[in-house]
């Protein structure tokens, strides 16, 4: 490992003395300068310490660890076969199809040899690229640990294992398989562990998993949206949501938009229901093929459908740059999740709209976790012919200071810092400017918008 005087930040990537195949993959993805999880992982990573960082999709995490294993990788003999060097842990299929995307973009100069091996695909390229020299193996858990119990998959040369988006693999049931997995792996490996959350049960698989390990943190743990509008809707019942959907896709400024489901069913059915009125609309969900999953991502990306419907884990991941809305027509089951699906949206610099919808009744428990999690409440719209006859707060109990939940919602934060909320707010009325005949008009403490 090389030994960098002064560890820590880097400002540039000439600094950094990566191979020049490297250094020119990042000139052709147009890349300037670090994003600063890069900064400050890259030249850890490189040392060959262990590295625990808590990073979400979209702050530039892939290159983090994969530049620096692209030039470990550059630089070493053929290897036995089905022995990679490197192995990228991921929650999802779609993680690691995007991961080797990118390992394509970064090592497009370079000669690795590389093999995504995720469940629900056919095992015969599997086999093929295992019975090989590889260098670099991306794949989900399930399909590993039967690659490793058949034989096929040999972990006893692992330099590095990395372990992306781990809380998720927690959350998703995983926590034995990457233990397994971990297990086969030499102990002198070096491990890096990226997670969005940073929270005592990934500190406990930490401690399980790392060695002395390099803590990296970009700034704001939960990531701020200051690029984002956020606000609710209550709704009375299911198809009173799907009236204010209606009515929020009409929005002429939605360009491209992500409509999250709490289930599979739920999202096929929005997703005919939106085709059925004309909208180009498509679901994406677990139970479909990776071939259909993969047609209905391009198909968005290219434009050709706008509005995508998808349960959290089929959109986990998903890199498409211009979502202008996210919409959460079921309320996430977690409230990180919230974080997670509102971050689709205001990508690269752009500005994004985050709709809830939000059930009068058993929704107010899960927005209550969620406006704590993100430390600030989310303000309520209510459109015009399609008010609530429910109001969210009856269902509320008064909170610590007696206030009422009505109170406290005019868009106002029960904490953080007050310019934030005030952009949000403005934000929020630019975002349906051309669907009023007036200005802005408050009713109790609620922001009304003309149909
Ligand atoms: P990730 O968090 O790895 O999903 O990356 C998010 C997006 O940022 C991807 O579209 C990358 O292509 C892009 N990206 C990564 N690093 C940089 C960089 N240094 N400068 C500009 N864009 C980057």
């Amino acid at each position: 490992p090389q030994e960098w005087p002064g560890k820590g930040f880097i400002m540039s990537f000439e600094e950094l003395q990566l191979a020049a195949p490297i250094q020119k993959a990042i000139k052709t993805c147009g890349y300037t300068e670090p994003t600063p999880i890069q900064a400050k992982s890259i030249p850890e990573v490189l040392s060959g310490r262990d590295v625990i960082a808590s990073a979400q999709t979209g702050t530039g995490k892939t290159a983090a660890f994969m530049l620096p294993m692209l030039e470990r990788l550059s630089t070493m003999k053929k290897g036995p076969k089905g022995a990679p060097r490197v192995l990228v842990l991921t929650p999802t299929r779609e993680l690691a199809a995007q991961i080797t995307d990118a390992t394509r973009n970064y090592g497009k100069y370079l000669k690795i040899r590389s093999s995504v091996i995720l469940g629900g695909s056919s095992y015969v390229p599997q086999f093929r690229d295992l019975g090989r020299s590889i260098d670099l193996v991306v794949g989900t858990p399930g399909r590993l640990i039967d690659h490793l119990e058949r034989g096929s998959l040999d972990l006893s040369r692992l330099e590095v294992l990395i372990l992306d988006e781990a809380d998720r693999m927690l959350d998703m049931g995983f926590k034995a398989d990457m233990e397994k997995i971990t297990a086969a792996a030499p102990t002198e490996r070096q491990t890096l562990m990226f997670t969005a959350t940073m929270d005592r049960t990934m500190e406990n698989l930490a401690r399980k998993l790392l060695n002395n390990p390099v803590r990296v943190e970009v700034a704001g743990k939960r990531v701020t949206h200051d690029k984002i509008a956020q606000h609710l809707h209550v709704a009375d019942d299911v198809r009173h949501k799907k009236k204010l959907l209606r009515h929020l896709i009409d929005d002429r400024k939605l360009t491209r938009a992500i409509v999250f489901s709490a289930t599979k069913r739920g999202a096929d059915r929005i997703a005919k229901e939106l085709s059925a009125d004309g909208h180009r609309a498509a679901a994406l969900h677990g139970d479909m093929s990776q071939a259909a999953r993969n047609k209905t991502v391009k198909n968005l990306r290219d434009g050709r459908i706008r509005l995508l419907v998808a349960t959290d884990v089929a959109a986990r991941g998903l890199d498409v740059n211009g979502i202008s809305h996210v919409i959460n027509f079921d309320l996430p089951q977690v409230a990180e999740d919230y974080v997670h699906r509102i971050g689709r949206t205001g990508r690269a610099g752009a500005s994004g709209v985050a709709i809830s919808l939000c059930n009068a009744g058993e929704d107010a428990i899960r927005l209550r976790q969620i406006e704590r999690y993100i430390g600030h409440n989310l303000p309520q719209q209510v459109i015009e012919g399609l008010e609530p006859n429910r109001s969210l707060q009856k269902s509320e109990p008064k909170s610590k200071q007696g206030r009422s939940r009505s109170q406290n919602r005019n868009g106002g934060r029960s904490q953080g810092n007050k310019t934030h909320g005030n952009n949000r707010n403005k934000e929020n009325r630019g975002g349906f400017k051309g669907k009023r005949s007036a200005g802005p008009k408050k009713k109790s403490g609620i922001e009304v918008v003309y149909r």
